[in-house]
């Protein structure tokens, strides 16, 4: 039967350990979540400003559906979309610094949109190898040449747009990188783009709220003005604590994405809801900076605290803070270890990190506290 094959792979991922199970939470999401009746402290989460269950968004959310409804019954170019997503539109262009930003449901909706509209057959694609699947998605649908350069490896990016005759060229790169915590070198990036006249598409998903100053994000954070060369595309469901995304740029590429992005043209518009939420969202982000604070108080003592300690941390600035451990069993035992701790903690293994790179990935939030923080140091000394 067709079914057969299925059923055969689905043993052999059972088989390899590489079988994923979902777990179900009892309790909204924040530092301390409920499943199988356990309470634990979750470093998994992107929420990293502990704004998804926060009382002003949940009272946004209410009152946007009482004006508006809950659905919007259209994509936003027939009759989908509502005053708060303009409004958010205008909002989210001017906190960002750019001329205009136009909303997608998410962000892996977003980068297929943004990078299908703005490259094709003939066209000439450079990414960072540790780009999001997302960008990679997006590049493959693009039907362009996909050059992927060694991470952050700006003479090997040089080069190859050196050797390219591509009348097209973009150049994609996450600005947090989601595995390692790193942020992208934005500024030598631009001046690429610059010198060989391309388009450069910013994935900014863990930079947006966390970064720059008032966590307009990561161009803020390098003091870098918006350019009509970028192309920003933010994520509205980490930081911002509720789902979606946006791309902001100048008038011209805005009004090209939305004439010819085909994520936002053929897809029902996010509900209002959502929109009501996010401005919600955007006034706490603005007034976050004792959040931000906290957040990086907690990425110290971290730090501190696993200095000289078995396991490597990564260099990372960022919320994310990955734990290098290499041995992918080695790492699922202590991800288990941890959680019989009390401590949730994911194990991410290849292929979405290299080999033998397998690592914990802590995300931190301004909703964890000290303790919470401390208690992980501690259970991962001992373990070590
Ligand atoms: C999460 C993520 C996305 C996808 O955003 P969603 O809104 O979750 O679809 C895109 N890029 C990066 C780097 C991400 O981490």
């Amino acid at each position: 039967m067709i079914w057969n094959e299925l059923e055969d792979k689905l043993a052999d991922l059972e088989r390899e350990g590489l079988a994923r199970r979902r777990r179900v939470l009892e309790t909204p999401c924040g530092p301390l979540a409920r499943v199988d009746g356990r309470d634990l402290v979750s470093f998994c989460s992107n929420d990293y400003l502990g704004l998804a269950s926060d009382p002003a968004l949940i009272d946004a959310a209410c009152a946007g559906a009482r004006r508006w409804g809950v659905g919007g019954g259209a994509s936003h170019l027939v009759s989908g979309h509502f005053s708060p997503h303009e409004t958010l539109e205008e909002k989210l262009a001017a906190f960002t610094g750019f001329d205009r930003a136009l909303l997608f449901s998410t962000g892996y909706m977003a980068n297929l949109g943004i990078v299908g509209a703005l490259a094709g057959r003939g066209d000439a694609i450079f990414a960072d190898r540790l780009n999001h699947a997302s960008l990679i998605d997006a590049a493959r649908l693009s039907r362009a040449d996909h050059e992927r350069y060694p991470h952050g490896d700006l003479d090997d990016l040089e080069r190859r747009l050196a050797a390219s005759d591509a009348k097209r060229k973009l150049i994609l790169t996450d600005a947090v990188f989601s595995m390692d915590g790193d942020i992208a070198p934005l500024p030598q990036l631009l001046r690429l783009a610059e010198r060989f006249d391309t388009w450069l598409v910013i994935d900014d998903a863990h930079g947006f709220g966390v970064l720059g100053e008032e966590g307009r994000g990561s161009l803020s954070h390098f003091g870098v003005a918006s350019d009509p060369r970028v192309v920003y595309m933010g994520t509205l469901g980490k930081a911002a604590g509720a789902s979606g995304a946006f791309a902001a740029g100048s008038a011209t590429v805005i009004e090209w994405l939305l004439q010819r992005a085909r994520t936002y043209i053929f897809t029902t518009g996010a509900s209002p809801i959502i929109a009501c939420a996010l401005l919600a969202s955007l006034e706490l982000i603005r007034q976050g900076e004792a959040r931000r604070q906290h957040l990086r108080r907690l990425a110290d003592i971290l730090r501190e605290g696993l200095s000289g300690a078995r396991w490597r941390l990564m260099p990372s600035p960022t919320a994310i803070q990955p734990i290098v451990i290499g041995d992918n069993h080695e790492t699922v035992n202590v991800a288990q270890a941890l959680r019989e701790r009390g401590l949730w903690v994911p194990a991410i293994r290849p292929p979405t990190v290299p080999r033998d790179t397998a690592r914990l990935r802590v995300s931190l939030s301004a909703a964890h506290d000290e303790e919470h923080v401390r208690r992980l140091v501690e259970a991962l000394r001992e373990l070590g």
